[in-house]
């Protein structure tokens, strides 16, 4: 089956992960792909298939005779799709040979070269795009096609030499689950690669560190006719603590290495209430000190409040993967000879946010992320293009024909 075949097959599921649910995977639905997956695998020939007791689906193709003895390398990419918006009865839409203008979704929308300029790249390209109503699932069943149709052709090539190359397929990325249960021993490789990617060339292993401050207000609630020095009113507190933070460290005027607090919660009334950041900055000591910045002001402010006023929880939730990655530099320098290879110009971003592989990292399974060929994820305006789709094929066929001399 060719890659556009299996992608649309893939799309074809609703596999949208849930953030409220408290299962896992967050949906039945997902199993149903999962399954799918782990049947494909089966019957295209590869060996120790497995969907384990929380859904990962796993495979793997063994090594080439005689190279038994290379590091076994993993692919993986996810299968659900983000909750943002819907990921049912997704209408792909086929554009040959794109003429490199505005794209008409539906009668009432429009893709403009003015809102998505890079669009113009694609000219000449297949391309496949929603009809404007759903998301298209690019992210990941992009990555999900090249890794299972690299493995077809290593199947029916059995002359292209390679070690064991594994497999795995996962849920629940797009809600940050998507490696809670991954059993790194049992997958077994010793290093791999997330194909998440978006744009031609990408390649990504450093993101943020990452960490959340909650903080709970007590105030006191008393008349405001009556109240000089007795009210203390959280609202207040609350806005205090935000005018203390630097009002230049915000996502909204920061990027490429810039860290930053964000403000994503605020609420309550003159007796209690919460304010919520997340902060984030891709140096270690850098992010060390905002989670440090944060809780003196905190004490600053308790000494103007008083004890039991404010009350700071501050959680790590993920750290830079490349202080995992950078210890192994084959497993970068391999990925850019095999982009080049197949004439892709490789472009390294910091990622300004996380990765299941950056999780992956940390339990011990060095993980960099790949392109797939998919743009603007998570909306009515996702897209991919066929012919980069097909160089993030090579670049696996590549790396793993790489990672075998
Ligand atoms: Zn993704």
């Amino acid at each position: 089956m060719d890659l556009k075949e299996r992608f649309l097959r893939y799309v074809a599921f609703d596999t949208q992960s849930d953030e409220n649910s408290e299962t896992f995977p967050s949906t039945e639905k997902q199993l149903v792909l999962l399954k799918h997956l782990t049947e494909e695998m089966r019957s295209l020939g590869l060996v120790e298939v497995e969907m384990d007791e929380h859904g990962y689906a796993m495979g793997s193709i063994p090594a080439t005779p005689g190279y038994e003895d290379r590091p076994v390398i993993g692919f993986i990419s996810h299968v659900d799709t983000s909750p943002d918006m819907s990921g049912a009865r997704i209408n792909p839409q086929i554009i040959e040979n794109y003429d490199g203008k505005d794209i008409r979704l539906n009668a009432d929308l429009m893709m403009r070269i003015v809102d998505f300029p890079e669009l113009v790249y694609f000219k000449g390209h297949t391309l496949i795009t929603t009809d404007g109503t759903t998301l298209l699932g690019a992210d990941d069943k992009a990555g999900v096609a090249e890794i299972m149709t690299a493995a077809e052709y290593l199947i029916n090539h059995p002359d292209v030499p390679h070690g064991k190359i594994r497999i795995g397929f996962t849920p629940d990325e797009e809600i940050g689950r998507g490696v809670d249960f991954f059993n790194v021993e049992r997958f077994g490789a010793k290093f791999a690669y997330t194909i998440d990617g978006g744009f031609e060339g990408e390649l990504e292993y450093e993101n943020f560190n990452a960490a959340s401050a909650k903080m709970v207000i007590q105030g006191r609630n008393v008349h405001p006719g009556y109240a000089k020095d007795k009210m203390i009113n959280a609202l207040q507190v609350a806005a205090d603590i935000n005018s203390l933070l630097p009002a230049w460290e915000r996502p909204e005027h920061t990027d490429g290495y810039e860290g930053f607090y964000h403000l994503v919660g605020l609420g309550g009334s003159v007796e209690n209430a919460t304010i919520d950041y997340i902060i984030r900055d891709h140096n270690r000591e850098k992010f060390e000190a905002k989670k440090q910045y944060i809780s003196k002001v905190v004490e600053l402010l308790t000494r103007k409040y008083g004890e039991g006023v404010i009350t700071l929880t501050l959680k790590d939730q993920y750290y830079n993967m490349r202080e995992m990655v950078e210890p192994h530099p084959e497993v970068i320098d391999k990925a850019f000879q095999a982009m080049k290879q197949a004439g892709v110009t490789p472009i390294v971003r910091p990622i300004r946010g996380g990765t299941d592989g950056a999780r992956l990292s940390y339990m011990g399974l060095p993980c960099p992320n790949l392109f797939t060929g998919g743009m603007n994820f998570h909306g009515k305006f996702e897209y991919c293009s066929l012919d980069t789709m097909h160089k993030a094929m090579q670049t696996i066929l590549n790396l793993i024909q790489l990672w075998a001399k």
